[in-house]
């Protein structure tokens, strides 16, 4: 098929999946987004073969794309807020899990529980040093007013990547919350070892350790790059000669080659990702000489051609991009699948290829 396709190792990212999810207990797997490429309901697919209990999805609205393939508990990291209408339908789903983030949702939640026929499933949210969502501990004093209305499923903390200071912060934070109200942590970017070792620390000395969740996302789906190749289809070839004009802008060929009409373009996600970010440091000082990309309009592409990422004749269209290949013996062949740098948190890809 052609296009821009994720091919997967099938069998080689099935075994990485089993390595992360052996290794960390109460794995919660993430599915939000572009579903990390693959999508959110091949990656709710393979949550369920995984066995995983539970689901994080972002936001109320990617729900629907799991229910069907995915059997157990979803949660909504996304936290609740009192205008969302899907949101607060979704309270009364007793497969969902509500994210909270502030008393004031809290109360109004509680305050709605009374017309469901199950108490709302939730877990409340503390803030972190990452300062984005979440309850200060100082307020923990105003949560246990509203505990009897709803299903206290846990406490979410979600710790920033950096490792400084995240375990300290993790139970810091942990025994504010279980000294309000006993109940599983969601823990998200702590590593498993600490997390185990932080759940045994909770539980005390001859006690059971603490019951954890941990949630992941780029290290489990993404985590085996080897697994994962990203590939484009060349859509059209057209030989060109210096001078020459081209594409939208009309630009001017530089040199004698091809102008290779690849697959894949903006609603791909194709020059979302930095232009520089992949280049060698002689191509980077190519573009300085040129002054700079900005200046000269030319961007490095994500696309190798004969062995090398080649420049953009000007940037990438809806679904095409026109790219020049100077410098080379041969043509590529219409139809062939060459490789393209993607970043998959940020890419539409239009298949997902098993091999
Ligand atoms: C997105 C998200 C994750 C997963 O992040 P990764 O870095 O992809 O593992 C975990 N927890 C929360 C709260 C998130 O929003």
């Amino acid at each position: 098929m052609s296009g821009v396709s994720l091919r997967v190792d099938i069998d080689r990212w099935r075994r990485h999946l089993a390595t992360v999810a052996a290794a960390t207990p109460g794995i919660v797997p993430v599915a939000k987004g572009n579903g990390y490429g693959f999508g959110l309901t091949r990656l709710a697919e393979e949550s369920e073969r995984l066995g995983a209990e539970a689901i994080a999805v972002g936001l109320p609205s990617e729900v629907a794309q799991v229910r069907e393939a995915f059997a157990g508990d979803i949660v909504i990291m996304m936290p609740w807020r009192p205008d969302d209408d899907l949101a607060r339908a979704l309270l009364a789903d007793t497969r969902v899990i509500t994210t909270v983030s502030r008393v004031e949702d809290l109360a109004a939640i509680a305050a709605l529980a009374g017309d469901l026929e199950q108490p709302p499933r939730v877990i409340i949210e503390l803030a972190t040093s990452m300062q984005r969502h979440g309850l200060r501990v100082a307020d923990l004093a105003g949560v246990s007013d509203h505990l009897a209305a709803i299903s206290l499923q846990g406490w979410t903390i979600h710790l920033p990547l950096s490792d400084q200071g995240r375990y300290v912060e993790a139970e810091r934070l942990a025994r504010a919350a279980l000294s309000t109200a006993p109940a599983t942590l969601w823990i998200s970017h702590l590593p498993a070892a600490e997390a185990t070792v932080l759940a045994k620390q909770l539980g005390g000395a001859g006690e059971d350790p603490a019951p954890l969740r941990l949630r992941v996302g780029t290290r489990l789906w993404l985590g085996d790059p080897g697994a994962l190749a990203t590939v484009a289809t060349v859509l059209d070839v057209h030989p060109v000669r210096r001078g020459d004009r081209a594409g939208y802008r009309q630009r001017r060929i530089s040199r004698d080659g091809w102008l290779v009409i690849m697959a894949g373009g903006t609603a791909h996600g194709i020059g979302m990702e930095a232009p520089t970010a992949a280049v060698s440091s002689r191509q980077r000082l190519v573009a300085l000489a040129q002054g700079g990309l900005q200046a000269t309009g030319r961007a490095l592409s994500p696309y190798t051609i004969d062995g090398a990422k080649r420049w953009f004749l000007e940037p990438p269209h809806m679904q095409a991009s026109l790219v020049l290949l100077t410098g080379s013996t041969a043509a590529p062949t219409i139809g062939d699948d060459l490789p393209v740098e993607l970043r998959l948190t940020t890419a539409l890809v239009d298949q997902v290829v098993e091999v």
